[in-house]
């Protein structure tokens, strides 16, 4: 059995938090155990908590169109959610349930060590870049300690404002050039990789902004927005 295999196991028989209580499964993340790439996005909906799989719903069907506009499969990429149980009624994942729920990213990304990390969403972006807002910060990357960290929209919010789509599908196109250059950077010797996601970010600008976008600085210490959903919901979450 490999490690993240065992990790998915226990995360499975996690009751770390109330999300335990009205599961039916859940969802650790699945993918390519040495991916070079991995995915975050925020909480499993209705579709994943009863598949035990991560995007699985129409914000997933169009995840693997993204995936596809740049040729990679699922089977190529990791792809998680920064809280592994679904939140009842649609709602939000709590602090302190995100707080529970921390350990087991960490040790997926320890697993995985990616080399690029696609936060899907305010939630996973809140984590990665610290007080930016989703509608600054979406289409640029950072990097820090050999790992480099890309924002974007969570795919329901294409779902739920159509104008985002395009915005979704461009930011998709500016993954390659990115992950190029993060697989030329050699592996770092420490072995705390958790570690990495920890630093203020340094923001870069992507090569080419989306069509109308304007692609800005991320403020340090601006507050950070509420966070996008798997399932559909209003369109100020996003
Ligand atoms: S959401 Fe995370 S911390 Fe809470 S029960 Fe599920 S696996 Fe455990």
């Amino acid at each position: 059995m490999s490690n993240l295999t065992d990790l998915n196991e226990k995360i499975a028989k996690c009751d770390a938090c109330r999300l335990c209580k009205q599961r039916k499964r859940a969802v650790p993340g699945e993918g390519r155990e040495d991916a070079e790439i991995m995915f975050i996005g925020e909480a499993p909906g209705w579709h994943e908590d009863q598949q035990g799989r991560p995007f699985v719903g129409p914000a997933g069907q169009f995840l693997d169109e993204l995936l596809q506009s740049i040729n990679l499969k699922r089977s190529e990429v990791y792809i998680a959610n920064v809280v592994k149980c679904r939140p009842p009624s649609h709602r939000d994942p709590l602090p302190d349930e995100i707080g529970a729920c921390r350990k087991w990213l960490d040790r997926q990304m320890e697993l995985i060590k990616p080399k690029m990390i696609v936060t899907l969403g305010r939630y996973s972006m809140a984590r990665f870049f610290p007080g930016a807002t989703i509608s600054k910060v979406h289409g640029t990357s950072r990097t820090s300690e050999g790992v480099t960290y890309f924002a974007m929209y969570h795919p329901a919010a294409a779902l739920h404002q159509g104008s985002l789509r395009g915005v979704i599908m461009e930011d998709m196109l500016k993954i390659p050039p990115f992950l190029t250059q993060a697989e030329a950077v050699p592996e770092e010797p420490t072995p705390q990789k958790s570690k990495k996601a920890e630093k203020v970010p340094k923001v870069e600008k992507a090569e080419k902004p989306g069509k109308g976008e304007k692609i800005e600085k991320v403020e340090k210490g601006a507050s950070a927005e509420k966070a996008e959903q798997t399932e559909p919901k209003q369109l100020s979450m996003f």
